[in-house]
């Protein structure tokens, strides 16, 4: 095999860099491997590349330390050029009809509506989709072993002649094929499982290549339902890499496997989309390579440079429809930077019960600059629940205004709109700034007269959900947007919000830490400021696992805390009893509470009631009128409860880590002392157990935010609406860091200007496939 043979030549190059060879040891082992070689170095056309080889090795015996060292550099490259040359390959035959990136994958030769059907659940719908379908593994079928080689647990090839056949009915439910297969140096059973129809391929006489595990049985060698092909002479056999996809239900690899070579062979048509800056600054494959590669490498070499290229292919479109977002925000300069004279925001900081926080001082210094500034602010402020998000807001929302804008702040639920809006608007009022609360709810006269009042500017600062960016709402003169828990809101909302105003600043809150090395690529079109220090004096929630047996301690620990007028929440995953699950529900549980707690009054809240009424439920119990609240994790973002001083949570390992740490903030934002209860039963395995324990001793977001990495992956813990961004098919986030910084620089370099990408429709239009949807690129692009 080529590949062994110029893997050979390689090695001798590394024992000597580890000086385990001599300089004169290395023509002598090249020669070896050449004269052992011969013959399939004359037959793949590599006789004049190997003689230059070992005269390059020759070389290396005469010359003095530093021109061996020169030719020694030579004789490495010039085997990489052997690499790419003979071990990568594209295709270079045409198929009979071209086909278009987005021609429907039923139309593919040997696919129709059927299997399209089940090719569609795997997300491939088009060519293009498919093009960029990963296989989970490869199989080598580039060597014939022979019979007598073959060792018990390997996976090979062999080749031979069926001498011999018996069918044999066991029972009525299973019936045996079995074959015996013979080659030049031996003797092998096949055997087949109720797989009576294989009888029409196989008989005496046939010639086939069977791949499979070997396995010895009473001393005799046996394959058992292997994978095979008949051949008419033994040397029919086509040697090579064989994808692994993965399967659905319906589809055979072979199938999947004849599919792939309709479509690889497509990629005859493909143009390199990516400029060749990049393509010779990360040393990539061409488009071409790349995709044969990742479905039919010539070489395992072939197969790693492909994924390796696919990796920056996929770092470099997303870094380039970022950081092309980003411009095209900054593109509009703003008319003016605002004036900020800061005497009502001192006045309200002199009002203010507490001293700032450091790092709400920075990040308010952050913001500050950029409301100054000529290009408009696009900005995220992380920062865990309850580090003070909202004052340093505020704090700004009160210079825009006093510097003749108005502000609007966006919240995603109509519970927390009213809840931000009886702060907010208690502490603006002794500034003289007019807030006001729209909402889905809100009376439709009260709209139209909120409405007018904002277009003309008597409304300094307004407070909702979506409602306000409504077509219909308009404003005197916007100029500030707070967007608070962004997970909810994408970017196609932020772009709508922009165009209310000239170029309004905006401010994106978030309570979901994201690892500071992360946050560069999800946030990447945005500016980060981090709030990582807590208020002082706050009290750490006490986290504590405890097994559903000790529930009854748990009732008289809850029961203490009611009776020094404490609120206590209970979280389930389900709302109601599942046929297939068997965990607790919240509606079930919640009459079992009701009981138990007799004296006090319980709520239930859950994702299916009326949106009217789960506002009311909540309202109820942030007015005490409810002393335990039992519901489902609708209850995670933003609500602010002082007294609700205990979390129960049962079923703890249903949840990811960091929504389990937005159920724990819902605790512990007033003065007392908070705790949290993982209930867990016995059938948790140790793992989660580990996990949910490490969870349990930090307090910090961010920690466990990477916890939460760790375990669950970057691709469930970045959830694709979530985020609005997609999921990456060849990165892997923690692994690949290195890749994504390196071309998140490259792309910085080459794209300085929105107009850079005029020229390049290749680019463009594979930027519109990938990202045109999540980005919301179409229409600027
Ligand atoms: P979050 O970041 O979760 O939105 P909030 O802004 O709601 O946090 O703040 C939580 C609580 O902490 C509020 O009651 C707020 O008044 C208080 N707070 C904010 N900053 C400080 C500080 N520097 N010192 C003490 N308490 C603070
Ligand atoms: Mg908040």
């Amino acid at each position: 095999m080529i590949e062994e043979i110029i893997d050979s030549f390689e090695y001798i190059i590394i024992l000597k860099e580890k000086n385990i060879k001599t300089w004169e040891d290395i023509f002598p082992s090249f020669y070896r491997i050449a004269k052992n070689n011969i013959k399939e170095i004359k037959e793949h056309g590599l006789l004049d590349d190997i003689k230059k080889l070992l005269t390059y090795a020759k070389a290396l015996e005469k010359f003095d330390e530093t021109n061996r060292n020169k030719i020694f550099d030579n004789l490495k490259q010039y085997i990489v050029s052997l690499k790419e040359k003979f071990l990568v390959d594209e295709i270079i035959v045409p198929p009979e009809k071209k086909l278009s990136l987005f021609t429907d994958i039923k139309y593919v030769k040997n696919v129709g509506p059927k299997r399209a059907a089940l090719l569609n659940k795997m997300g491939i719908e088009c060519l293009n989709d498919f093009f960029y379908f990963p296989p989970r593994d490869y199989e080598d079928r580039r060597k014939v072993t022979k019979i007598f080689n073959a060792k018990d647990g390997e996976k090979v090839v062999i080749i031979g002649k069926i001498v011999n056949y018996e069918e044999v009915k066991i029972n009525k439910d299973l019936t045996i094929l079995n074959y015996s297969v013979e080659d030049d140096t031996g003797i092998i059973r096949i055997t087949f499982f109720n797989q009576i129809y294989i009888k029409n391929y196989l008989s005496k006489g046939t010639i086939a290549a069977f791949y499979g595990k070997i396995e010895y049985t009473y001393g005799a060698k046996q394959m058992k339902s292997p994978d095979f092909q008949v051949l008419n002479t033994q040397d029919d056999f086509q040697k090579e890499i064989l994808p692994v996809y993965p399967l659905t239900a319906g589809l055979t690899q072979n199938i999947i496997r004849n599919i792939s070579r309709e479509v690889v062979n497509q990629t005859f048509f493909l143009e390199e989309f990516l400029p060749n800056d990049f393509i010779e600054e990360f040393n990539l494959l061409t488009l071409k390579k790349r995709l044969k590669g990742l479905h039919f490498p010539l070489s395992f070499y072939h197969k790693n440079r492909a994924l390796y290229s696919l990796k920056y292919e996929e770092a470099i479109l997303f870094e380039l429809a970022i950081i092309y977002v980003k411009l095209k925000l900054k593109e509009n300069k703003k008319t003016e930077g605002k004036q900020i004279k800061g005497e009502l925001s001192n006045k309200f900081i002199d009002m203010l019960n507490f001293e700032l926080t450091d790092a709400q001082k920075r990040c308010y210094e952050e913001i500050k600059n950029d409301l100054t500034s000529y290009y408009p602010m696009n900005r995220l402020l992380q920062g865990d629940v309850g580090s003070g998000k909202t004052v340093v807001s505020e704090l700004a929302v009160i210079d825009v205004c006093e510097a003749g804008y108005q502000s609007a702040i966006m919240v995603p639920t109509s519970v927390l709109a009213k809840q931000q809006f009886n702060r907010i608007s208690k502490d603006f009022e002794p500034l003289g700034l007019k807030t006001e609360l729209l909402i889905g709810e809100t009376k439709e006269n009260d709209k139209i007269a909120i409405k007018e009042r904002l277009k003309n500017g008597e409304i300094d600062v307004i407070i909702g959900t979506h409602a306000i960016i409504q077509e219909d709402v308009e404003f005197k003169k916007l100029g500030f947007v707070v967007i608070d828990e962004q997970q909810r809101f994408g970017v196609n909302q932020r772009l709508q919000l922009i165009k209310k105003g000239n170029q309004p600043d905006i401010l994106v809150m978030t309570a979901t830490p994201i690892p500071r090395t992360l946050a560069m690529t999800f946030y990447g079109d945005m500016d980060v400021s981090v709030l990582d220090e807590m208020p002082k004096g706050r009290k750490p929630i006490k986290t504590f696992l405890v097994p559903d047996s000790k529930m009854n301690s748990v009732y008289r620990f809850v029961k203490q805390e009611l009776d020094q007028n404490n609120q206590i929440f209970f979280i389930y995953p389900l709302v109601e009893e599942s046929e297939t699950l068997d965990l607790k529900n919240a509606t079930e549980m919640y009459e079992k509470l009701a009981h138990v707690f007799n004296d006090y009054k319980v709520g239930l809240l859950h994702g299916k009631l009326p949106s009217s009424e789960k506002n009311e439920i909540m309202d109820k119990f942030m007015k005490k009128e409810y002393n335990i609240l039992v519901a489902t994790s609708v209850v995670e973002v933003g609500i602010d409860v002082p007294d609700a001083t205990v979390m129960v949570i049962e079923h703890p390992d249903r949840f990811g880590l960091s929504q389990l740490h937005q159920l724990r903030g819902r605790v512990g934002r007033g003065k007392k002392q908070s705790y949290c209860f993982l209930i867990i039963d016995k059938k948790i395995n140790r793992e989660t157990r580990q996990k949910l324990s490490a969870f349990s001793k930090t307090n910090d977001g961010f920690k466990v935010a990477e916890i939460d990495l760790q375990w669950r992956g970057p691709g469930k813990f970045f959830g694709v609406e979530q985020h609005g961004i997609p999921e990456f098919k060849f990165l892997d986030l923690i692994e690949d860091f290195s890749i994504i910084s390196q071309s998140r620089k490259k792309v910085e370099q080459f794209l300085v200007n929105p107009d850079d990408l005029k020229n390049l429709e290749r680019l463009k239009s594979e930027l519109k496939i990938r990202y045109g949807d999540s980005i919301e690129l179409i229409h600027v692009l």
